[in-house]
């Protein structure tokens, strides 16, 4: 079950984990020093995922600088959210810039434009029915 959360706390998450994966595989090289060349690819293999995490904690900086702070209705505290759709960095209380949203239940999809139409225009036949 992935838990939701906020993105950028998130993507962070996944930079963290990818520097540890690096470092496990750069020491399991270790155990290759007797053969110089497969050591030397543990090593180079290592490198990938680590250098791929300072690539992401780079675009996280440029994605939070763009990224909208809204005050969280819940906990009263200010979180940066990504997308239409987000998660309170604090209370994981979801929040959402489309005011059409607010209240329902939150989906993955509504973060992507035709999907969200989509999820609208179902609302919309739902009340009009009711
Ligand atoms: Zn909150």
């Amino acid at each position: 079950m992935r838990l939701p959360g906020n993105k950028i706390l998130r993507i962070r998450g996944y930079a963290l984990a990818m520097i540890f994966v690096g470092m496990i595989i750069m020491y399991l090289g270790i155990f290759f020093r007797e053969t110089a060349w497969l050591m030397l690819i543990f090593l180079i293999i290592g490198i990938i995922p680590i250098l791929l995490s300072f690539v992401i904690y780079f675009w996280i900086g440029m994605i939070s600088a763009r990224a909208v702070t809204v005050e969280c209705p819940n906990c009263g505290g200010y979180t940066k959210i990504l997308g239409t759709v987000d998660y309170c960095q604090h209370c994981k209380e979801p929040l959402t810039l489309d005011k059409d949203l607010e209240g329902e239940i939150f989906d993955n999809d509504m973060n992507v434009k035709h999907r969200r139409e989509k999820i609208k225009q179902e609302l919309e036949n739902k009340k009009s029915n009711e």
